[in-house]
């Protein structure tokens, strides 16, 4: 089998997502694409569990305050910090409340370019403005605009890994080893065999 298959991706349905029973929809899409699914859980997380997952990047305050900066700069409007860290401190918190306050489905998935597939079905970070056709997209309605005027987390129905790295690093931070299941799906034959020579009888 191509090495190119045993990529990997974490994804969580939010509970915003399993409140709006999307579980199946959002499912539906990895697999109709290829991917295979290779570990899953069903529970409500600890906040300690959420915000090690957000600091497991050292950068990813820093990154998430400066994207928060430019949207606010973008739309005419003073960034409630300068500091980006600062501003990435409150996103933590918010994240905190927003994801321990319902189950959440945790799910590995597996595949040729997992990491960067599953982004593209899942779609831009804030909703309103992520495209056509992506589960963020098509599936609600959330803005930057009305979560900060709620101090709220953006309601976007799902995360997903956004490189390679931070895979490896979430999968281990939500499965353990043994947890994640090595098997074989018939259609991977078809997807990845150099030749398609089982088919005709
Ligand atoms: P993602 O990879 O597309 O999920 O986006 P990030 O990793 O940048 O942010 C993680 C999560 O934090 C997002 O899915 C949102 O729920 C939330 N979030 C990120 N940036 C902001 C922000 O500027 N404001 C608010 N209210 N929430 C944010
Ligand atoms: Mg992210």
């Amino acid at each position: 089998m191509s090495e190119h298959s045993k990529e990997r991706t974490l994804v969580i349905i939010k509970p915003d997502g399993v409140q709006r029973s999307l579980i199946g929809e959002v499912i539906r899409r990895f697999e109709r694409v290829g991917l295979k699914l290779v570990g899953m859980k069903f529970s409500v997380p600890e906040p300690n569990q959420v915000e090690e997952h957000y600091t497991l990047d050292p950068e990813w305050k820093r990154k998430v305050g400066e994207k928060a900066i430019e949207s606010y700069e973008k739309k005419g409007l003073t960034p409630p910090s300068t500091d980006p860290v600062n501003i990435g401190d409150t996103v933590v918190e918010r994240l905190k409340g927003y994801m321990t306050s319902g189950p959440v489905v945790v799910m590995a998935w597996q595949g040729a370019h997992a990491v960067e597939l599953v982004r593209k079905l899942v779609g831009g970070t804030e909703p309103r403005s992520s495209d056509v056709g992506t589960i963020r997209g098509d599936y609600v309605l959330d803005s930057y605009s009305m979560a900060d005027t709620n101090d709220r987390a953006i309601r976007n129905l799902i995360h997903a890994s956004g490189n390679v790295d931070e895979a490896k690093q979430e999968l281990a931070h939500w499965f353990a080893d043994a947890e994640l299941v090595e098997y074989r799906l018939v259609q991977e034959g078809i997807l990845y065999d150099v030749n398609l020579d089982g088919i005709l009888e």
